[in-house]
Formats: structure tokens, sequence, C-alpha cells
């Protein structure tokens, strides 16, 4: 699954973006409205929202719970050779790199793919 962690929460990849500002939304918190776009600070309705382009995959960071269990957002994560959290270039050259480590498919479901916004690479 991708995804983001905002505020030590947990939110999902929608494929949609904010109509305003071009950021990726995520679902809202607030029942009344569809999504939530973090850059705009806003909560936002279906319409605000489009369909996110196709072929736009963002840089992941690969984590997975510590010890198998998720809880409170232990996370640990993929480290590079100098001990930094490694960058993949987007979800499936992560998921090939774990295929090619020895992990199956199915491990692969219990990994996350932290979404990382291209300014912060
Ligand atoms: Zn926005």
């Amino acid at each position: 699954m991708s995804g983001i962690f905002y505020e030590g929460r947990w939110y999902e990849n929608t494929d949609m973006i904010c109509r305003r500002c071009g950021s990726p939304v995520y679902e809202s918190d607030i029942s009344e409205y569809s999504y939530q776009c973090f850059q705009c600070d806003e909560d936002l309705y279906s319409f605000e929202v489009e369909e996110q382009d196709a072929h736009y995959m963002p840089p992941v960071m690969v984590a997975r719970p510590v010890d198998g269990i998720a809880l409170n957002g232990a996370l640990e994560y993929l480290l590079d050779d100098t001990g930094n959290a490694r960058i993949f270039q987007n979800q499936p050259e992560a998921e090939a790199f774990l295929l090619s480590q020895g992990f199956t498919s199915e491990d692969l479901e219990y990994f996350y793919f932290v979404e990382v916004p291209e300014n912060e690479e």
C-alpha cells in the first residue's frame, strides 16, 4: 500500500489530486467531505479534486511495522548505505528491489510505501 504519514496517521493514496494546487489529496477525516489537501490545509468535496495523471508515480520510502505489528505507527525504514531512509524512484522500483532481496509478493502487502514529496528529496 502506498500513502503518507501525516501527524502520525497513515493516509492511503487516492489517485486524486487537488484542483487548486495539484497536490495529492487524501481521505478526509470529516465525513461531510470526501478528501483533504494537506498542502492547502482544506477539506474538499469530490468536485474539487481530479484524477491524478496515471503516469505519475512519486518517489517512495519503504517501511514496515516493527516486529510485524502495526502499533502506534512504530515503523522501521529501509536504510541506504549511509543510514538514511532509502528513497526509490517509485513504488514498482521499490517492489522490484524487495523481491530481489528474497521477499515474496505476499510479503509486500505488509510494507508501507511512503510517498516522498518531490521537493523534499
Ligand atoms: Zn491543494
